[in-house]
């Protein structure tokens, strides 16, 4: 897999251009891609999920447990965390506090995907360090909406 931004030598003798005539990608919600790490034990939701970041210009990343999540989280530092509470080796919560000890992650946007949300579960999953939670199931619209307004989607039109 290539990196994003490396520059490339041309070869002596090529007609090199450069890739910036590429036409704006149709869907894309920034001009570089955010990163989401996807943190879902079931697969199926996580592929729904990937699938529909990713048709609205995210890159996406997954994790399937509260260790794997924590690690990738330092690896490779996400823009945005999606949490699924109910993990099978632990709670999201648990992965929240985790992530939120590690500087580099404090102020990165955590996002709670649960299928309940009672008042107790709401209190609980704000005081874990999350920023935002989304009950399941979830509206796309709003689902998609939480995430840009987290990540800044549109920072051309910050004032
Ligand atoms: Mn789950």
């Amino acid at each position: 897999m290539g990196t994003l931004t490396e520059p490339r030598e041309p070869l002596a003798g090529s007609s090199y251009t450069t890739p910036s005539t590429a036409p704006p990608k149709e869907n894309s919600v920034t001009a570089e891609r955010k990163r989401i790490l996807v943190v879902e034990d079931d697969d199926f939701t996580s592929l729904l999920i990937q699938e529909l970041l990713d048709f609205h210009g995210y890159s996406v990343l997954r994790a399937a447990d509260a260790v794997d999540a924590y690690r990738l989280a330092n690896e490779l530092r996400p823009d945005l965390i999606l949490m699924d509470i109910q993990l099978s080796d632990s709670s999201g919560l648990e992965a929240t506090k985790w992530i939120r000890e590690v500087d580099a992650l404090r102020d990165t946007p955590i996002v709670a995907v649960t299928a309940f949300a009672m008042r107790e579960d709401q209190r609980r999953i704000m005081e874990s360090g999350c920023d935002a939670y989304i009950a399941k199931p979830f509206h796309t619209d709003y689902f998609l909406e939480t995430i840009s307004q987290l990540v800044g989607a549109e920072p051309q039109g910050e004032a």
